[in-house]
């Protein structure tokens, strides 16, 4: 098989055949890092998963770069985790990727607390298009997305044609269950957010995440009270 996979060139056969030669999760990151060289990136969130998905790639010989959507509106303890990261893993390159706009300039421009007006604008300026930057000399980018997360996520696939960003989305964590990732987590002694020890399964921005009840869905606890379960960055699965 030659000749690389792009979302310009996308071949559901060639994607059939990668999967049939790579079919677990360890396979489809190393055939992806291998793949696209410097041309793929690892967006972060530093949740769990993302803890997992750092451990994983300080262990390959080829890794990404890693970018983390820095809103200026994440939870201290997020903030104190990615700087725990950066010291266990100095080989990682870990960059915090911000919005053009300050939340100053945010402010002025539309208005005090726009997440509370408008999440989905906020999630635009804030998230979707320092993603559109940070993709821009990037053929693929990697995401810790599992599938029981959210009904949303139930199709994702190890390789995606992401519309959103016309780019290739590699998802190779969409198997683990979210026992999976505690029990790496704990196996291997992983630094994690604290917040998810306090009723946090899922953890973004702090005016736009509160704790969950026994019962309530995993991402119950985003965007609360708005008809809003994405930030934006997977739009199309
Ligand atoms: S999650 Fe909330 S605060 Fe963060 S960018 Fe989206 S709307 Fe804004």
């Amino acid at each position: 098989m030659s000749g690389q996979l792009t979302y310009e060139n996308w071949d559901q056969e060639k994607v059939r055949q990668i999967l049939e030669q790579h079919s677990d999760y360890l396979e489809i990151l190393k055939w992806a890092l291998e793949h696209y060289h410097d041309e793929i990136i690892y967006a972060c969130s530093f949740g769990a998963e993302g803890m997992v998905m750092l451990d994983i790639l300080s262990k390959l010989p080829r890794s990404a770069p890693v970018i983390f959507l820095d809103t200026g509106l994440h939870f201290p303890e997020t903030y104190q985790l990615i700087e725990k990261a950066k010291r266990r893993y100095p080989s990682l390159k870990i960059s915090m990727v911000k919005p053009k706009l300050t939340l100053e300039e945010q402010k002025a421009r539309y208005g005090d607390s726009l997440w509370k007006k408008n999440p989905d604008l906020c999630c635009h300026i804030r998230k979707v298009l320092p993603m559109q930057d940070a993709l821009k000399n990037a053929k693929a980018w990697i995401s810790g997305l599992r599938r029981e997360q959210s009904p949303s996520r139930k199709n994702i696939q190890f390789i995606n044609r992401d519309e959103k960003f016309k780019k290739i989305k590699i998802c190779p964590l969409i198997h683990w269950t979210w026992e999976d990732i505690l029990t790496y987590i704990r196996l291997h002694k992983l630094p994690y957010n604290p917040l998810h020890d306090r009723g946090y399964p899922s953890i973004g921005c702090a005016p736009c995440t509160r704790p969950v009840s026994d019962g309530e869905d995993f991402r119950a606890g985003r965007w609360s009270g708005h008809n809003k379960t994405e930030c934006g960055l997977h739009g199309n699965e």
